[in-house]
Formats: structure tokens, C-alpha cells, sequence
């Protein structure tokens, strides 16, 4: 499933202001610590983001292993460093966005995806072409590009 754009942007990683440029597809790691594959820690209804984005009902939250940050005050910190989740492929993603849509997810909440940007569009396009229709919070850092944000 993967996209040639993809592949192509992992080769030659740039994804965030560290711009490794590490070759991601070649199974190298760059500063979040994370190659090609798409590795979660949790994905699950959750209540306690801000009252707008988890609702009533919770956010379709999706908490991505790795980060381009590592804070030392980190609250998730084995999820960042990448000890924490299992690797799933892009397919799977799909049906897990699918799978909180269909628990009433409120959203889709990705939680520090950025490394992973062009998976999960790839996962994001696929779910939408299977029916998801809810919103989707970039729920990030704030150590962004503007190239992958536009992305
Ligand atoms: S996403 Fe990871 S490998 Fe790519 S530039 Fe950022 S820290 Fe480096």
C-alpha cells in the first residue's frame, strides 16, 4: 500500500525541523527514533484531552510511539523513547481510525504523529475511502515543518 511520495519523503527524512535526513525505508532511525515502520503504544476512546476535542463521547485517541521532542518532564516517556508499542501496518491503521469512528469516537486524535505523517495519510486516505467521516485532531508538539504541516 505504500505510495511511491511516501517512500520518497522516508528515504531522505526532512519530516520534522531535526532533518536527519536519514534514509527511514533502509530501516535507519533518526532523532525520534523511529524507522519506517508505524509503531502505537494505544489507541482507545479518551476522555481527558480539553473538553471540546474529547466531548462526551471521548476522542479516537492514537498515541504514535517515537517523538521528535523528548522532554524531560515527558508524562509518556516510555512511549517516546519507542520501548512502548506494536508495529502495524498502514492497513491496520485504517481499520483502527475505522474502529473509533464505529465506537463513536468524537474524532480521530493523533497523538504525536508527525514522524509518521506519510503513513498515516496513506491510512487516513484508505479509511476514508471505507466511510470515516469524523474529524481529525493533529494533536502534535508543536515541532512541526510547515512542508509536512501542508502535507
Ligand atoms: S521525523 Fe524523525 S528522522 Fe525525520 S527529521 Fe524528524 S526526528 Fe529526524
Amino acid at each position: 500500500m505504500r505510495h511511491d511520495t511516501e517512500s520518497c519523503i522516508l528515504a531522505d527524512c526532512s519530516l520534522c525541523p531535526r532533518n536527519c535526513h536519514v534514509d527511514r525505508t533502509a530501516g535507519k532511525t533518526g532523532y525520534c527514533g523511529m524507522d519506517q515502520k508505524v509503531k502505537i503504544a494505544r489507541a482507545a476512546l479518551h476522555m481527558w484531552e480539553e473538553p471540546c476535542i474529547s466531548g462526551t463521547r471521548g476522542s479516537g485517541a492514537v498515541f504514535f510511539t517515537g517523538c521528535n521532542l523528548r522532554c524531560c518532564f515527558c508524562q509518556n516517556r516510555e512511549i517516546a523513547i519507542g520501548d512502548s508499542g506494536l508495529e502495524i501496518t498502514e492497513e491496520r491503521l485504517a481499520e483502527i481510525f475505522l474502529e473509533l469512528q464505529e465506537k463513536d469516537a468524537a474524532n480521530i486524535n493523533l497523538v504525536t504523529g508527525t514522524h509518521y505523517i506519510p503513513q498515516i495519510i496513506t491510512a487516513l486516505d484508505c479509511a476514508k475511502k471505507h466511510g470515516l467521516n469524523i474529524p481529525v485532531v493533529y494533536n502534535c508538539g508543536g515541532y512541526e515543518n510547515t512542508e509536512t504541516l501542508k502535507l
